[in-house]
């Protein structure tokens, strides 16, 4: 680079640091952000040089990696037809074709969509579904309306709007900033028997004893399925799930499953909830939905539900938002799906797992880790101190990777056409950074 561009490069960050928010970080004294120039493939580039294997699929986001020439096809297609309309008395083939794949893919019992902006409003969205539902349901029959509250279990994340707040972890969720305007909702042990160890009947009784007590105040029940993702990157027992949707059929509470975070392949089924062999009522989702193009949500649920709501009071359901089911973002899902399945997704995944097993596992004998754990193209390094943001950023990209590490742990989940090599690096940079002390803080943080 010479100088000029240097200069160009420094105005930019500088103004970014002054100006601009970026999430979970002070706005005073903010961690460093990386310009990217371009990205293509597995690499983000940056605009001081450095090109970087993504390891982190820009949140869970990106599946088949960036600046993919069918997705790109896909959009300016749409562009040069129509890129927005009111979704108010107009529809679109682009969100009818979604629909409909979205019916076909998703479990049996889901077949009315309602498409949104982004992860958190599909949770809200859900939630308003299940406390509308519950309202018309007494309203038909004259009852006092008792079902307001949800019961989730404890180190869930649903997003960051204030009902998906509401049933994200107390502690992590920040509960206490919020105390006066958050809805007080229930909440369970977290799921304590792992993925793969063996099943314990103990692990639901506190849940059990909370839908006797309490179902008579509780609309709906909702939890992330198998993996517990911002929460700490826990893996459950599909069995606990299982549980979930007798509990919630017994005691006539609607089952929410969020997807948002798992959907599409990423655990090594479709959905997660496969895993458990459920349908839930309600399922949400999100991040992958465009194959990380552009933010798009939805929410599935049962005729029952829908049905149940639009013979309420209201006569429909209370939520549309602007830019509801917009053309570019469903044509892009469209498109990003069919290659999921043309791709063969399930090797895809297999062939991370794999990799994982082989090369991530084995971080486990590092003195500064307590555990490591993979699923599907999940691969997570919970250490025993928390990382130091900002160097341990620094170094990964000096080795020539992008992962960002949150509180003690260090997770990827990379895009599903990484290659050995690549994935080498990624694990390669982990085992390096783990001999650093200066990348994690003190043993009491
Ligand atoms: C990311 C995430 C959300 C929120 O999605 P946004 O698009 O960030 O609003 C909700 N639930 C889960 C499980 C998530 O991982």
């Amino acid at each position: 680079m010479n100088n000029k561009q240097t200069n160009n490069l420094k105005a930019l960050l500088n103004f970014d640091k002054e100006s601009i928010w970026h999430p979970y970080t002070s706005m005073s004294s903010p961690l460093p952000s990386y310009l990217v120039k371009d990205a293509n493939g597995v690499h983000i580039n940056l605009a001081s040089g450095e090109s970087l294997i993504d390891g982190m699929s820009s949140w869970w986001s990106v599946l088949h990696g960036y600046n993919h020439p069918t997705l790109n096809k896909a959009l300016t297609e749409q562009a040069s037809k129509v890129s927005h309309v009111m979704f108010g008395g107009l529809t679109h083939e682009p969100a009818i074709t979604l629909c409909e794949k979205l019916i076909e893919l998703t479990p049996n019992n889901l077949d009315k969509v309602f498409l949104s902006d982004s992860g958190s409003v599909a949770v809200e969205v859900a939630i308003k579904m299940a406390l509308q539902y519950q309202h018309a349901k007494c309203h038909q029959t004259n009852a006092d309306v008792t079902k307001t509250k949800l019961l989730t279990v404890r180190k869930g994340y649903h997003g960051d709007t204030f009902a998906a707040m509401s049933v994200c972890d107390p502690v992590t969720g920040m509960h206490q900033i919020f105390e006066k305007v958050l809805f007080k909702n229930i909440f369970a042990p977290a799921p304590n028997v792992a993925f793969d160890e063996p099943w314990d009947e103990q692990e639901t009784h506190e849940l059990e004893s909370l839908f006797k007590q309490y179902h008579n105040e509780i609309a709906a029940f909702i939890i992330e399925p198998i993996v517990q993702g911002t929460g700490g990157m826990r893996f459950y027992h599909p069995n606990y799930l299982k549980k979930c949707r007798e509990l919630c059929s017994q005691y006539d509470v609607l089952l929410i499953a969020d997807e948002i975070a798992t959907g599409f392949g990423r655990t090594g089924k479709l959905f997660a909830c496969e895993w458990a062999g459920i349908s839930p009522d309600i399922m949400c989702l999100g991040k992958t939905l465009t194959g990380g193009y552009i933010t798009l949500a939805a929410t599935l649920c049962s005729e029952h539900i829908a049905n149940t709501i639009s013979q309420g009071e209201a006569g429909c359901f209370m939520h549309g938002p602007t830019f509801m089911a917009n053309p570019l973002a469903c044509s892009v899902a469209v498109a990003s799906i069919k290659l999921l399945l043309d791709n063969n997704w399930r090797e895809q995944v297999s062939f991370i797992e794999q990799q994982f097993s082989e090369k991530l596992i084995p971080l486990a004998k590092n003195e500064r880790v307590k555990a490591t754990r993979v699923l599907g193209s999940i691969g997570a390094v919970e250490c025993n101190q928390s990382v130091n943001v900002a160097n341990i950023q620094k170094r990964f990209v000096e080795l020539g990777v992008w992962i960002r590490p949150f509180g003690n742990l260090i997770y990827i989940i990379p895009p599903l056409i990484i290659k050995a090599d690549e994935i080498d690096k990624l694990i390669n940079a982990i085992a390096t950074v783990l001999k650093e002390d200066n990348c994690f803080n003190g043993e009491n943080d």
